[in-house]
């Protein structure tokens, strides 16, 4: 295993921000969204240069790279341009084809590996992968069954009531359906469109969180301390990180199974595993995200080094520090819905008053350069530092009260 490292090391020599001509180095991501236009920023602090590639000619991330190549994520000649441009690359947008990341691997470095992003896109390799681990780290999925034909709805009584999720192309609670009876089961399986699911058991939450780990390709593995996560509407609202925000157990046990999770696939990168505390204090793994996660964004602000930093260093081979978080954080994420108010419709045109949040000391404001605000789209995020929990929270708590947003 050790060999196999040095081997892998040796054929993926260590990048610096600035060739020895004096010309930069540039990084290559697959994908434009918020998640890639933050590594742009960390990447161009090291002194990267970065091309991104997306098919939206205004993509967040393309908007400051030096670079965005316009195009589909499958188009042979954007990949071998961005095969040429770049000298390693990675991936922001857990949709991007595995397919992609494949083609990509026979130019260049790529972190994370098609077959870890393969994995993480499909519950149910995902939730296989997961059950896999719980032997080492005791921390199971959800009971589940995979539904890839009718005969598969038979025999689910034991899961029900319970969530269907499409096995593939989920996100922010869509592709899925809260089901009571196999009738409604059976309904929901055709309105999904027949194709492959699980079904999961639908579990007393008393709360969620999520663990970013960072493994580089000398197999080293760092984190950053467990997030608590509050959904609404299936869309990430509030992230909350301070000591004590969650159960000491739960806390120390998802961090062990989010490194075991990250080891066992073999990962380079970032990576973000969630899980589910329920009302008897086990803990449950629900999904990953094989890239920096929205759960991290306090990191830029209340951490020494960054989700973001730490996936342009697994990249670039730079050695990974165990981040330390300096300040109590709590994020709020702000939503199209921001600008719609108050009556829910508008042109999107009324600018939320940012000058009365960033009136309070320890506001973090990211906004991403999104021309168009919807209901549900991330726009932005805010995260709210403190010295102490309580500062971080009340600051939150005032900034929600401006915004807008529901309490927490
Ligand atoms: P997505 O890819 O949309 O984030 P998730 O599987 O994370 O999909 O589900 C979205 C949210 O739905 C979760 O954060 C959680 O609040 C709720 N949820 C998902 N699965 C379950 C379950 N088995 N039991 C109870 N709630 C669930
Ligand atoms: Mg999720």
């Amino acid at each position: 295993m050790r060999r196999q490292a040095a081997a892998a090391a040796a054929a993926w020599p260590v990048l610096a921000g600035r060739a020895a001509q004096g010309h930069a180095v540039t990084l290559g991501v697959l994908g434009g969204g918020q998640l890639g236009r933050m590594f742009v920023h960390a990447a161009q602090t090291l002194g990267y240069a970065v091309v991104v590639l997306d098919p939206d000619p205004a993509s967040p991330a393309g908007q400051v790279a030096q670079h965005q190549i316009q195009a589909d994520y499958l188009d042979a000649d954007a990949l071998r341009e961005l095969g040429a441009r770049a000298q390693a690359i990675t991936t922001e947008f857990e949709n991007v084809p595995a397919r992609a990341l494949a083609d990509l691997a026979r130019l260049r470095p790529v972190a994370p590996s098609a077959d870890a992003v393969a994995i993480a896109q499909d519950r149910i390799a995902e939730k296989a992968h997961f059950a896999r681990c719980a032997a080492q780290s005791g921390v199971a999925p959800a009971p589940y069954a995979v539904i890839e034909r009718a005969a598969d709805l038979q025999a689910t009584a034991a899961l029900l009531p319970g969530i269907l999720k499409t096995a593939r192309l989920g996100y922010d609670g869509k592709g899925q359906a809260s089901v009571d009876s196999a009738a409604e089961l059976a309904a929901a399986w055709h309105n999904l469109g027949g194709v492959p699911c699980v079904l999961e058991r639908r579990l007393p939450l008393a709360q969620e969180c999520s663990v970013i780990v960072a493994r580089g390709r000398d197999g080293a593995v760092v984190h950053f301390p467990p997030q608590r996560n509050l959904h609404r509407a299936g869309i990430l609202a509030v992230t909350e990180v301070f000591a004590g925000n969650l159960p000491d157990g739960a806390a120390s046990q998802a961090l062990r199974a989010a490194e075991s999770i990250a080891c066992q696939l073999d990962y380079v990168g970032v990576l973000c595993v969630e899980f589910f505390v329920l009302h008897d204090g086990a803990l449950v793994v629900n999904e990953m995200a094989p890239r920096p996660h929205n759960s991290g964004h306090y990191t830029v602000d209340a951490c020494d080094c960054s989700q973001f930093d730490l996936q342009v260093r697994a990249l670039a081979g730079l050695p990974l520090t165990q981040p330390r978080q300096h300040s109590a954080a709590v994020m709020l994420n702000l939503l199209g819905d921001l600008w719609l108010r108050p009556d829910g419709n508008g042109d999107g045109s009324a600018e939320p008053p940012w000058d009365k949040v960033l009136a309070l000391p320890g506001a973090h404001l990211h906004l991403y350069g999104k021309a168009h605000p919807r209901r549900g789209r991330k726009m932005g995020h805010l995260t709210m530092t403190g010295a102490s929990a309580s500062q971080a929270r009340a600051g939150a708590l005032r900034a929600a009260q401006i915004l807008g947003i529901e309490p927490f």
